[in-house]
């Protein structure tokens, strides 16, 4: 099997997901933001948005290569379960840096909303890691972004193929953290390939 299922998945509802991902996210911003809610909402909402919607996130990536829920292994929900609690860690700061802009403060909502991006690009990197674990022995190329500048890792790893496993073992995944650019506007992506597997590894992304 070298190519993904997606008449397994609906991209509708995958376009739906990540919006109301985004919503969701944006809806704790502004809340915080406005004085209408106080921090410990923010907390739980942001929680439980990032549960949510990296559990759907990981479900799709899964779901492209034929597997389902059920059909996880432990090291696939570990996987999972440690992508949630990292992304948990950054709450704080989220929050701090809304109550430091806040409406009352005289801050604006859109560069927070801009910020609130970086998250939601988290979405499709999650969902792309699941994928590495459902397809990892399937050879994927690299395919740049639409955006018009590309940081020096995703401009490196152009056009490079790789089976999924060797593309996560060396951290070499689209949107992530550790990317030159932070994933930030990335929208660079994996897709099988039957083209011939780049010799050797991806070098390490430098962005850390
Ligand atoms: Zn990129």
């Amino acid at each position: 099997m070298c190519q993904p299922v997606p008449f397994e998945v609906d991209f509708g509802m995958i376009v739906k997901a990540i919006e109301s991902y985004r919503a969701n996210l944006r809806n704790a911003v502004r809340g915080l933001w406005s004085g209408d809610f106080d921090y410990f909402w923010f907390y739980d909402q942001m929680m439980l948005s990032i549960e949510r919607g990296f559990t759907q996130a990981w479900y799709e990536g899964a779901a492209m290569y034929g597997v389902k829920p059920s059909e996880l292994t432990d090291e696939e929900r570990n996987a999972l379960r440690s992508e949630i609690i990292k992304e948990t860690n950054f709450i704080d700061a989220l929050g701090q840096a809304v109550l430091a802009k806040n409406r009352a403060s005289g801050g604006k909502l859109e560069p927070l909303y801009a910020r609130a991006e970086l998250w939601v690009a988290a979405y499709n990197r999650v969902r792309t890691l699941s994928s590495t674990y459902a397809a990892a022995d399937q050879k994927h190329v690299w395919n740049l972004g639409r955006a018009k500048e590309h940081c020096r890792d995703c401009a490196r790893y152009n056009g490079k193929v790789h089976r999924m496993s060797v593309w996560r073992k060396y951290g070499a995944i689209p949107q992530s953290y550790e990317l030159y650019c932070h994933g930030y506007k990335c929208t660079c992506s994996l897709s099988p390939t039957n083209a011939p597997a780049t010799p050797g590894r991806p070098p390490s992304p430098t962005g850390k």
